[in-house]
């Protein structure tokens, strides 16, 4: 079935990195990480999404999990399916934009931070059209390696991406000084030195260290998207700030970090990362009026 036979249906599709969404008719019909676990042997595909994910990490060795999409596109399907993710990856700020209830068709300069698994998409939006955008390959799979990363080197621990990514989750942050800030957290890991296993406590002021410089490469690329918008739409994001949006955006103290940085009012979606697949359903549901932007 082509993507077209998906849109007469009214069916949306959010295909992540990390995670997919499907809605159909306004619900949310498959909401799942993007990880398909294969049989070795036989290469048959044996579980996926959620089920896939359980797998990770703990698979008996004739079972691989495989992430088919990497750095926002699909490393594991033929053509036509890596051109339907393409068609949905291009109008991703926009769809993020009608998900956050950015009316984008008026005369108004918009910007949307879409900071997902594999890309941070920026983009800045008038009159239904993108006026400039970047795309960099700085976002959550990166932050979780920076946290893999900084437990290896601080703390001489190894743990794997599923507990990095839990850390991340529970006490990840942007700033060192926060207004209300997570509780430190107990890391189990294997000790590099000995071996063994052991724990240590870890606080959210580790964690914005760890995530510092990958922070600050988004922070650049905002800035540059910035500076190549026309002046007058450049005006009205200072009236109307910055939009995050994608689950990255939920690290604590970003949207003020950001804020700092651009000298701009930043909000984050509600749900941030059902912004992108809300907003496709709705530009689905509403074709005639979003019909440049969809078929373009
Ligand atoms: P994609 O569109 O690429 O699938 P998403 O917008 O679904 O990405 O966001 C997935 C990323 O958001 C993952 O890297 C995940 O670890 C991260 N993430 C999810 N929840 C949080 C959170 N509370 N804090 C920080 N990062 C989060
Ligand atoms: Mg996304």
């Amino acid at each position: 079935m082509g993507f077209f036979d998906f849109m007469t249906e009214d069916i949306a599709i959010d295909l992540g990195t990390a995670n997919t969404l499907i809605i159909h008719n306004d619900k949310v019909v498959i909401d799942s990480p993007s990880i398909v676990a294969r049989d070795r042997v036989s290469g048959k595909i044996i579980a996926v999404g959620k089920e896939a994910n359980m797998m990770q990490g703990k698979t008996h060795e004739n079972i691989k999990t495989i992430r088919p999409l990497k750095d926002g596109v699909i490393a594991d399907f033929d053509a036509s399916e890596k051109m339907i993710s393409m068609f949905i990856k291009s109008i991703e700020p926009m769809a993020a934009a009608i998900g956050i209830g950015i009316d984008i068709m008026q005369p108004k300069g918009n910007m949307i931070v879409d900071i997902g698994g594999g890309t941070t998409e920026i983009a800045v939006i008038a009159l239904g059209g993108i006026v400039c955008d970047k795309s960099v390959k700085i976002a959550g799979d990166v932050f979780t390696n920076d946290i893999v990363y900084y437990m290896r080197t601080q703390h001489n621990l190894f743990v794997g991406e599923a507990t990095a990514e839990k850390i991340k989750i529970t006490i990840g942050a942007a700033l060192e000084e926060l207004e209300s800030p997570p509780d430190d957290m107990s890391v189990q890991g294997r000790d590099l030195l000995t071996g063994k296993p052991k724990q240590v406590e870890v606080s959210y002021r580790e964690i914005a260290k760890a995530l510092d410089k990958s922070i600050q490469r988004i922070e650049d690329a905002v800035m540059e998207t910035l500076s190549q918008t026309p002046p007058e739409l450049a005006a009205d994001i200072y009236n109307t700030g910055i939009y995050l949006a994608g689950g990255g955006s939920m690290l604590r103290g970003l949207d003020k970090r950001i804020s700092q940085k651009t000298d701009l009012p930043v909000y984050i979606a509600e749900d941030p990362l059902r912004a992108v697949v809300r907003g496709t359903g709705m530009a689905l549901k509403n074709i005639p009026k979003f019909r440049s932007i969809l078929i373009k």
